[in-house]
């Protein structure tokens, strides 16, 4: 059984390393591969696998959008984010399509800020691109009375604003004060802090004791957004819980069944970041 990664890069990806490490430990006979066609060729790849050569793909940057066009069915969920980040060829020829990004944010909430409820107040998304959509689309299934969509370009939060309904209230990032008092949460979708880049300068003070700061960079694992967090003494989720809650879901996609609890990839994902 074959399943994989498509993105470029994909060098990079610990993809390969959880998924790899799960059917060991399930003693499942397949591989997980990564592919990296170039810009116009993933249609060509996703056509190609068409009818079951191999169970289904993971899709990152940049081709989350390109993986919903391509697909004959989607979830709401990828629907709603405008983009798939999991492939799944059926025998009969069919690509299904869905998005376990947002899961995968709910999922490194309930397992590093479990006291956390999504219902229970607004959330403060920091970013309007792709995985901002994907963070405040599942923030509203999972009962989010108001999301605040808080970007550098007020005008990309306020299209994230005018395709999710008016629980989504876009703000200037300059004015994160505004969403920072009432949030029960602050996620940080934006790609600041990436690689060891500058942090966001938002004032995060200003947040209630008990709001759960979460950043979705998880390269380095401690951004500054975290470690102001920290020092704040607020409550934090990262985001390579984040990163194994979306993989958990496409694992059982791709492989039939749940990932091995035993195993403890998260050991594995942070050696291979050099923690
Ligand atoms: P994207 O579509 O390129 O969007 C980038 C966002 O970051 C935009 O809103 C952009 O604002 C903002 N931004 C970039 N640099 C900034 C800066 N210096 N100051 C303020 N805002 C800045 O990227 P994406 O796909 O949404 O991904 C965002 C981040 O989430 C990436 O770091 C990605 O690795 C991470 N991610 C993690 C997971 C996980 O499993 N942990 C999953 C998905 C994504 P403008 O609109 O003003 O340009």
């Amino acid at each position: 059984m074959v399943a994989g990664v498509v993105g470029r890069p994909v060098a990079h990806s610990l993809s390969p390393i959880l998924h790899n490490a799960w059917l060991a430990g399930a003693g499942i006979d397949g591989v997980y591969v990564p592919f990296t066609p170039d810009a116009r060729g993933f249609r060509r790849l996703a056509e190609g696998l068409r009818g079951g050569a191999i169970r289904g793909l993971n899709v990152t940057l940049p081709f989350k959008p390109d993986a919903l066009a391509v697909a004959d069915h989607a979830s709401e969920i990828a629907r709603r984010a405008a983009a798939a980040n999991l492939l799944v060829f059926d025998t009969d020829g069919r690509i299904y399509a869905d998005n376990t990004d947002g899961v995968g944010l709910l999922r490194a909430f309930e397992v590093q800020a479990p006291q956390w409820d999504a219902g229970a107040g607004p959330v403060a998304v920091l970013g309007a691109g792709g995985a901002a959509r994907g963070a405040v689309a599942a923030l509203l299934l999972a009962g989010a009375p108001k999301v605040w969509v808080v970007n550098r370009t007020l005008k990309s939060a306020e299209a994230l604003a005018a395709a999710l309904g008016p629980k989504v209230v876009p703000l200037p990032l300059a004015h994160a004060a505004g969403a920072f008092r009432d949030a029960s949460a602050v996620i940080n979708a934006t790609s600041a802090g990436l690689g060891g880049g500058p942090g966001l300068d938002v004032p995060l003070e200003l947040t209630r004791r008990t709001a759960v700061v979460m950043d979705m960079v998880y390269k380095p694992l401690e951004t500054p957004f975290l470690a102001q967090a920290r020092a704040l003494d607020r409550p934090t989720v990262d985001g390579l819980a984040m990163l194994i809650g979306q993989a958990e879901p496409s694992f059982e996609a791709f492989f039939g069944q749940p990932p091995p609890g035993e195993v403890d990839v998260r050991r594995l994902a942070l050696e291979a970041l050099g923690q």
